[in-house]
């Protein structure tokens, strides 16, 4: 066996939680290989489309909260690092209709952990975001610590600061199969053969092509953004406009600032999504028709007419991404069960992950190398959908 193809890591899928996979072990000096199919970042899986929304008083579950601290924490590490602003605190306004779920839990994290967020009454939303036109039963929360993410430049960021400190990151190769053998771990791409002690699978919606048993657990579905030409750009730019959320029962809609072009690049407008969680079909990740539908794009339109009038002229450009989702929405971070715990796992992140990347690695990273970790992740396990 050639001593230059065995590492000490493997990684299997350097996109999001993959690259930071890399650049926390890298960190650690530990030898890793990281394995990507394309060009890493690349929009045909799930971090492509400009922006990624971050928050901490977390609505899905409180028990995100810890993580939540420490990625804010480790995003402002990779900034001094790299000297590269990734995270733009902009707020975050949170837009719902009375007896909402998701608002109360928000509360209550924000009471456990003292996270500010603070109620805006009918009037101060009037005159401080005259840009939503509000049914007047709704509650308004405005989580000031609040901004986005820069996906692409993240994933940049990681990839290059793991391969500074040593790592080997190969573009362009497919993993096609994995297996241990002989004690070790050996992974056969399109190219080439390589052996590892360990192995780490971070391949986002193609997880269940690498591991058979997450398949009856996981649903890959298309999801639509789109980026829109308000009707003035002034008021809905960068400084003048926060992140929002609005969840109406019906339909959870959400969007961002219009970023300036000579800092973000294409694409030009405002970027706004409906969160389409329940719907669609398991989708095929090596489909390469991503088109949007009209019927996606009428939705959409209506959503903005109705609560957002102004922000929506007409639309620029619009693209597909995709979710990965678990039964329960939950991630699933674990050690792959019969491997010994020298194989974990990060796949599952049901279209609300991005934000925890800069934290995810560094568990992957204690999961793989200390065969257990500090974060508290015991409700993200994968036998949970076995019980
Ligand atoms: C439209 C949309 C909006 C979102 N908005 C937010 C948001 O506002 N906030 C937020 O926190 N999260 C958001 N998310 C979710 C977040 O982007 C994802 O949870 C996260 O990117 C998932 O990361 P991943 O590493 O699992 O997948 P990916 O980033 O897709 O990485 C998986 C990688 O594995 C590679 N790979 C797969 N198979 C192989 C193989 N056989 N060989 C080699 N390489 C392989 C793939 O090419 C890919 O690069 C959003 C997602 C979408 C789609």
């Amino acid at each position: 066996m050639s001593q230059k193809k065995m590492v000490d890591v493997i990684v299997i899928g350097v996109g999001s939680m993959g690259s930071s996979a890399c650049y926390h072990l890298a960190k650690r000096g530990v030898n890793v290989l990281g394995l990507e199919q394309f060009e890493a970042p690349h929009d045909l899986g799930s971090h492509s489309g400009q922006s990624r929304i971050i928050r901490k008083a977390y609505g899905e579950d409180t028990d995100y909260v810890p993580l939540l601290i420490k990625a804010y924490q480790n995003w402002e590490t990779l900034e001094q690092e790299t000297q590269t602003k990734l995270y733009y605190q902009t707020g975050l306004l949170y837009l719902c209709a009375p007896h909402n779920q998701y608002l109360n839990n928000i509360k209550c994290a924000s009471k456990a952990f003292n996270i500010e967020v603070n109620t805006i009454s009918k009037e101060s939303l009037n005159s401080k975001y005259p840009q939503f036109v509000i049914p007047h039963n709704f509650e308004h929360i405005l989580e000031p610590q609040s901004g986005f993410l820069r996906p692409e430049l993240c994933i940049t960021k990681l990839i290059e600061q793991a391969i500074l400190r040593g790592a080997s990151i190969k573009m362009h190769e497919k993993v096609l199969s994995w297996e241990q053998h002989q004690g070790m771990i050996r992974v056969k791409t399109d190219q080439d053969l390589y052996y590892a002690s360990k192995l780490i699978i971070t391949a986002g919606p193609w997880a269940s092509q690498l591991i058979p048993t997450l398949k009856p657990h996981l649903k890959v579905i298309k999801q639509m953004i789109a980026w829109v030409k308000p009707k003035s750009w002034e008021q809905f730019r960068l400084g003048n406009f926060p992140c929002w959320i609005l969840n109406d029962l019906n339909l959870y809609g959400y969007g961002f600032p219009a970023l300036p072009n000579e800092t973000f690049g294409t694409p030009l407008g405002m970027k706004v999504a409906l969160h389409q969680y329940q719907t669609g079909s398991d989708f095929n990740p090596d489909t390469k028709d991503r088109r949007v539908h009209q019927t996606e794009l009428d939705l959409l339109i209506h959503f903005m007419k109705q609560f957002i009038p102004e922000g929506f002229k007409e639309i620029l450009q619009s693209k597909t991404c995709l979710y990965t989702n678990t039964l329960d929405s939950n991630f699933i971070i674990d050690h792959l069960e019969g491997y010994d715990k020298n194989v974990a796992i990060a796949a599952g992140f049901s279209g609300h992950g991005f934000k925890f990347v800069s934290v995810i690695g560094d568990i992957l990273a204690d999961l793989i190398l200390e065969k257990s970790t500090k974060y508290p992740i015991k409700f993200l396990n994968a036998s949970r959908f076995k019980r």
